[in-house]
């Protein structure tokens, strides 16, 4: 079998494992990356829409979830969206500001991958593609990786094989093992920023709304977040939705602000004192898609001309329009997850390095690590930072 030596070897062509390649390469590290997929980057090709929001401007701590919140700020510090954005423009790629600092691409995802690529070539780094890891050893001068393209030996090893959903583009739990047999722990994954399921009378009851949008404000567990929702033919979907799932489990109470713009009593007090012989469902037509309005109004509200309802109907509409319990049944699953949460626990990882405290040498980055962004661009923010922050130093 044929023997490739390199300083470093990074294991997960995928945004964070090109960024700590192209960091290492430019050190004049000797970089070999190696992934089993047959092409590099899928995620990042699909992503945003095929437009990529590779970043977000006003990235921080906050957006992330991490049972240890403090462990992402050094690197985010130390590779801010600017910098990001300082080579997007270097590489004459066009952008725009979609929404609330997310960046996209205004032509193609592909673009970014070519630019990492471009990066990777230029610091001399080499890709290898249908390259699985059969085996991993630890020795005194450093690591074996048995492939079936040969065995690897390096004196830093990366690990950035990301988190486990969208099994058809490569995402496997490979980076799991790799920690729990050097002795890290990993924390229960679920998927995350994933469109939620409906079931039983609860689906029944939204039956045939498929495709009505809508503004709304969702809140879990202390989380609020004042987005769209789209109803689907499963469930509920869409940004609101999607970021409100990553602080969700089930049998948590769920609640939907359905008008997020109007303070529901006084906006309903309002209508009675001035539209007085209009019907509810009419009304209410005009600040949210009529369907879901007629629908509310056959199964929870009293339908009959404004004036007519007492100060209690009024005040339970009020409370039914402003914080409608939702009760969901489950998640798509890591099948249309955008991300993994949980994963191997940072309380044993430096936050600078992105080394093991147990495994010198080893390093952990990226989406495999217990750290997920919200919906907008932090999740790519923080693979080019954890990315950077081992690059510096493997
Ligand atoms: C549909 C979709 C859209 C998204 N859109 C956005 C967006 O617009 N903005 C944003 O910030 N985030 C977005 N995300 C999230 C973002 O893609 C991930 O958080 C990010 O790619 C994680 O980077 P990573 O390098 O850790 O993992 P990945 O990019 O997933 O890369 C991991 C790599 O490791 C390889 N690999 C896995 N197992 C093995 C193994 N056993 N051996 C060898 N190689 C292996 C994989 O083939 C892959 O190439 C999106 C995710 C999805 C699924």
């Amino acid at each position: 079998m044929t023997t490739i030596r390199c300083d470093v070897l990074v294991i997960g062509a995928g945004a964070a494992g090109l960024m700590c390649a192209l960091t290492a390469g430019q050190r004049g590290r000797i970089v070999q990356v190696i992934d089993h997929a047959n092409k590099v980057g899928k995620k990042i090709l699909m992503s945003g829409g095929g437009r990529c929001n590779f970043t977000n401007t006003g990235t921080t701590a906050a957006n992330f979830i991490s049972a240890n919140p403090h462990f992402c700020k050094s690197a985010l510090a130390r590779y801010t969206p600017g910098d990001f954005i300082e080579m997007v423009e270097r590489h004459g790629i066009a952008y725009h500001e979609k929404e609330l600092g997310q960046l996209f691409c205004d032509i193609s995802s592909k673009q970014i991958v070519r630019m990492l690529l471009d990066e990777c070539a230029a610091a001399g780094v080499q890709i290898r593609t249908d390259c699985g890891v059969q085996d991993i050893e630890r020795g005194a001068d450093g690591f074996r990786v048995r492939t079936a393209q040969g065995l690897f030996h390096c004196a830093s090893l990366v690990i950035a094989t990301g988190g486990l959903s969208i099994p058809s583009m490569g995402a496997s739990g490979f980076g799991y093992e790799v920690a729990r047999r050097f002795g890290h722990e990993v924390l229960p994954t679920r998927a995350g920023l994933v469109p939620l399921t409906l079931s039983g009378k609860h689906q029944e009851r939204f039956a045939e709304l498929s495709g009505v949008a809508l503004p709304v404000e969702a809140r879990c567990n202390g989380q609020s977040f004042r987005n769209f929702m789209l109803l689907t033919h499963r469930g509920i979907s869409g940004p609101a939705i999607l970021q409100i799932s990553s602080y969700w489990q089930p049998g948590d109470d769920l609640r939907l602000d359905l008008l997020p713009d109007h303070d529901a009593e006084h906006w309903l007090r309002e209508m009675k004192r001035d539209r007085g012989a209009s019907e509810l469902r009419t009304v209410l037509s005009e600040v949210m898609p009529r369907r879901l309005a007629v629908r509310l109004c056959e199964q929870w509200l009293k339908d009959k001309p404004v004036r007519q309802l007492d100060e209690r109907d009024l005040l339970a509409a009020a409370n039914l329009l402003s914080d409608f319990p939702l009760v969901a049944s489950g998640t798509e699953g890591y099948r249309t997850a955008e991300v993994t949460l949980g994963g191997v626990e940072t309380r044993k990882v430096s936050s600078s390095t992105m080394e093991s405290q147990l495994v010198p040498g080893l390093h952990f980055i990226g989406e495999v690590l217990d750290v997920t962004g919200w919906l907008g661009g932090y999740n790519f923010q923080w693979a080019w930072a954890s990315g950077h922050a081992a690059g510096q130093v493997a």
